[in-house]
């Protein structure tokens, strides 16, 4: 048992995980940031490894499944979120963007699962809006500081005013608060579910199918795909997207035909993404939608070859920029699936596109990955070079590819934990990985022996500063870095 968690507090009914660790620290005097350093735990996360969820519970104390109980972990981690007893799209769920109800938290002080519901922008219970930002500083509300309810300019989050919400815009939002169990809610989405196109669809299709459409709106058309994403004003999007399903068909013609001008189409994108067999009906109604002649600028798409997709297409469903995918001639080439170079211009495989789409958390270009590892580009190709971080395509990365998240985070955990602490060269002449600047040298190649040595134990670092960024946490006395270097390991 932990010495730092004497006092133990149950999770709420409707908590979200960091919602109850933050609880459970500050009962115990420890912050949410401080209990995730002691954990190991790179960031902040609704959806922990089960080896974070493992040393999490030992430190504070709470069974493994309690904790895992309130988590959004799945089996199928990248790509879906759990919420209560559904498995929903990730970016269904999001907790990025934290945000709250001032009449929830003045009943019960506690964040609620239901506020990280991408699509949840006001609360049916207090018939307001959720706070997104201080309004004293204007920042957006992370999970950091000392105490959720205080923001970091001072300002007293029990005191804000919500802003008031008419009865009539709250449909949307009862429905999705419906559809995920909240209480007194169940009601609301009762009458719905017998009818198209929720009766053809489970909860976390029907959920997608909302999401699918608001993206249409021209208020979100800012809004990408994949991604978890929140919005102060879903709830308009979400009313009129809810008004069309409830006049199915008929209703989605005039719907569809105000949607934004976006590169995507992200009706066509989920009628894709459902599998063969899964909400026929549905799919069929809303084809024919599109493509019917008053659809107007989707009436090109009508004769497309269903095996291949358009840049702006794969890019969509990739979540990022069509730039940045025409900026990556290699992965263009795999999920061409040819293997000559020098075939740019080939259609990509929606089969390949679909894969990629499924097995990456999010796509980094080279200097985005380097940011996470704190590392400059240059250094960042010499890990890879060496084989420690594979690109998307699993292989020894060529210029012009991207990398996964995922991949990334994984080998800078497995890095930090494996280093080896020896307090005995704390104090001397410090060097960190990436460095140019310090002695020696540590940029580029010079790193990869030196990571190496480290993963391996046979490089002792000094300390770890958890305030840094990426493998900069790792700090080496430079004397002793240098007599590794030299002994040519
Ligand atoms: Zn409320
Ligand atoms: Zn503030």
């Amino acid at each position: 048992m932990s010495p730092h968690f004497r006092l133990r507090v149950p999770p709420i009914e409707g908590e979200s995980l960091l919602g109850f660790l933050w609880r459970l620290g500050a009962r115990n005097c420890i912050s949410l940031g401080t209990l995730h350093r002691m954990a190991g735990a790179p960031n902040r996360t609704n959806s922990p490894t089960p080896d974070t969820l493992k040393r999490l519970a030992d430190l504070t104390g709470i069974a493994v499944d309690v904790l895992a109980n309130l988590s959004c972990r799945t089996d199928a981690p990248n790509q879906t979120r759990r919420f209560g007893k559904h498995v929903l799209p990730r970016r269904l769920v999001s907790w990025r963007r934290r945000r709250f109800c001032p009449g929830c938290i003045a009943e019960s002080p506690h964040h609620r699962a239901i506020w990280d519901a991408s699509m949840v922008s006001i609360c049916p219970l207090h018939a307001c809006r959720l706070v997104f930002r201080c309004d004293a500083c204007g920042n957006s509300l992370e999970w950091v500081g000392d105490n959720l309810w205080t923001c970091r300019c001072g300002r007293d989050f029990t005191r804000i005013s919500a802003e008031s919400i008419a009865h009539t815009d709250l449909v949307g939002t009862q429905v999705v608060y419906g559809m995920l169990d909240q209480p007194s809610f169940e009601a609301t989405f009762h009458a719905l579910k017998v009818m198209l196109p929720f009766a053809d669809l489970e909860v976390g299709q029907g959920l997608d199918l909302l999401h699918s459409l608001v993206m249409t709106r021209p208020a979100l058309a800012h809004w990408s795909v994949p991604g978890d994403e929140a919005d102060e004003n879903v709830h308009v999007a979400l009313n009129e997207a809810l008004e069309a399903c409830h006049a199915w068909p008929t209703g989605m013609g005039a719907f569809l035909a105000s949607s934004a001008q976006r590169t995507d189409d992200p009706v066509r994108i989920w009628v894709n993404s459902l599998p063969s067999g899964v909400g026929e009906r549905v799919k069929a109604n809303l084809l024919a939608t599109i493509t019917e002649p008053g659809g107007e600028q989707q009436g090109h798409k009508t004769f497309e070859d269903k095996s291949t997709i358009s840049m702006d297409e794969a890019a969509a469903m990739l979540g990022i920029p069509v730039i940045r995918l025409q900026c990556v001639p290699n992965l263009c080439i795999f999920l061409s699936g040819e293997r000559k170079r020098g075939s740019l211009r080939a259609p990509l495989l929606r089969s390949m596109v679909v894969e990629l789409a499924k097995s990456t958390e999010r796509l980094l270009t080279k200097s985005e990955a380097s940011d996470i590892l704190g590392v400059s580009p240059v250094t960042f190709a010499a890990i890879v070079q060496a084989g420690m971080v594979p690109d998307v395509t699993g292989k020894a990365p060529k210029s012009g590819t991207l990398y996964d998240s995922a991949e990334v985070r994984r080998f800078l955990k497995g890095v930090l934990e494996r280093v080896v602490v020896d307090p005995a060269l704390d104090g001397g002449p410090e060097a960190r990985l990436g460095s140019s600047k310090t002695r020696p040298a540590l940029h580029g190649g010079r790193s990869v022996p030196v990571l190496r040595g480290l993963i391996e134990g046979r490089l002792r670092c000094a300390r770890v500063d958890s305030q840094a960024v990426g493998l900069h946490r790792i700090v080496l006395n430079a004397i002793e870095t240098s007599r590794f270097v030299a002994s040519g390991h």
